[in-house]
């Protein structure tokens, strides 16, 4: 396997080339602009694997460049992570969202062309679901995004579905899975990589930070949902879950098709249940305030992964928190800093 990753340096990107080199990738090109990723992440990738990472610090919206690199490399396929990932943010910016996302994928399927590379898996999300009106969510539940990280996210899936269409037309080979991400957590079980971001605004972490005194407390956005504790219920999946299904997917692949798929483990927990597993893990209570809703977050977002686990044969290795916040805990107490190369 000689596969291109972008977006290497950032969380779900740098697990999964952790996994890919470990289920027998050959040489891994690493894109990352570094702008949200961690040049510590590459480095540990690079600890891992001696000399089969080659980092490449480009922005994916770098047409001439991605095209130079991809011509140079000719990966056999591209796992495509690069983009911005904060509905928050997204709120405020929508036209950077667009740009990273439909810019930066527009720019890398017209790179792949230039070099021939056909076989795509890209990183798409639940927030494409929007609000939906039932629970669970499958792929057939209608697209309807309530936020510009999502529009932007489901104007790429409809790119790449289109360039699949036209490969189908013109007979070239180009194929690829959407991979629809629930909530995702969790860390490395060997310690060597982690979740960073800045501003960190996740749940796990945003508890584990507060366990650590690293902010004053952990703000619950809401407790008046209609759900049986008052707060909102997500579908967490380890990180390395979620890495281990995108190898599933480049190995399932097929040319000329464009296959989309929940990663999810099919059960919610709420925000009160992940607080109650973090202290679990940590070992004692976790500093709490009920705070108001936060901004276009749904109730509930829970997804049915029959179909990943049948086409794909995907099935996830941990079904409860305690795995998830128990390695972000180990990761976190070993580097409370983060990565701490800014
Ligand atoms: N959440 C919270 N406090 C926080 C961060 C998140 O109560 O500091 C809640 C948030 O409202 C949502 C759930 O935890 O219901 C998961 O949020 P996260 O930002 O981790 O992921 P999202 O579901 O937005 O992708």
């Amino acid at each position: 396997m000689h596969c291109l990753v972008t977006g290497a340096a950032g969380y779900i990107g740098s697990h999964t080339v952790r996994e890919l080199l470990a289920r027998g990738a050959t040489r891994i090109v690493a894109v990352d602009s570094l702008e949200r990723g961690h040049r510590r992440a590459i480095e540990a990738l690079e600890r891992l694997a001696p000399g089969k990472v080659r980092f490449a610090r480009i922005d994916v919206r770098d047409r001439a460049a991605m095209s130079a690199l991809m011509r140079e490399e000719r990966p056999e396929s591209v796992l495509h992570f690069a983009a911005l990932t904060l509905v928050g943010e997204s709120v405020r910016q929508p036209a950077a969202y667009w740009s990273c996302s439909a810019g930066g994928t527009a720019s890398l399927l017209e790179a792949m062309r230039d070099a021939g590379t056909e076989r795509l898996v890209f990183s798409s999300t639940a927030a494409t679901y929007g609000i939906p009106q039932s629970m669970p969510i499958t792929e057939d539940t209608p697209q309807q995004p309530c936020n510009p990280y999502g529009s932007a996210k489901l104007a790429c899936e409809t790119m790449i579905a289109e360039e699949a269409e036209a490969a189908r037309r013109d007979g070239r080979a180009f194929g690829a899975i959407l991979l629809r991400y629930f909530n995702v957590a969790g860390c490395a079980s060997d310690g060597s990589l982690g979740e960073d971001h800045d501003p960190e605004t996740h749940l796990v972490p945003s508890a584990l930070q507060a366990a650590l005194g690293a902010r004053p407390a952990l703000e619950i956005f809401g407790t008046d949902y209609p759900t049986p504790d008052g707060t909102c219920i997500r579908d967490y999946v380890h990180v390395e879950d979620l890495a281990s299904a995108h190898v599933d997917a480049l190995r399932a692949l097929r040319p000329r098709e464009c296959r989309a798929f929940n990663v999810g483990i099919g059960h919610g927990f709420s925000v009160r249940e992940v607080l109650d597993a973090c202290e679990r893990a940590v070992g004692r209570p976790i500093p709490a305030n009920v705070a108001p809703r936060r901004e276009g977050d749904p109730p509930e977002l829970r997804s049915d992964p029959a179909r990943i686990m049948r086409e794909l044969g995907w099935s996830p290795r941990h079904r409860t928190l305690a795995p998830m916040v128990e390695s972000a805990w180990r990761w976190m107490q070993a580097n409370p800093r983060g990565y701490d190369d800014r």
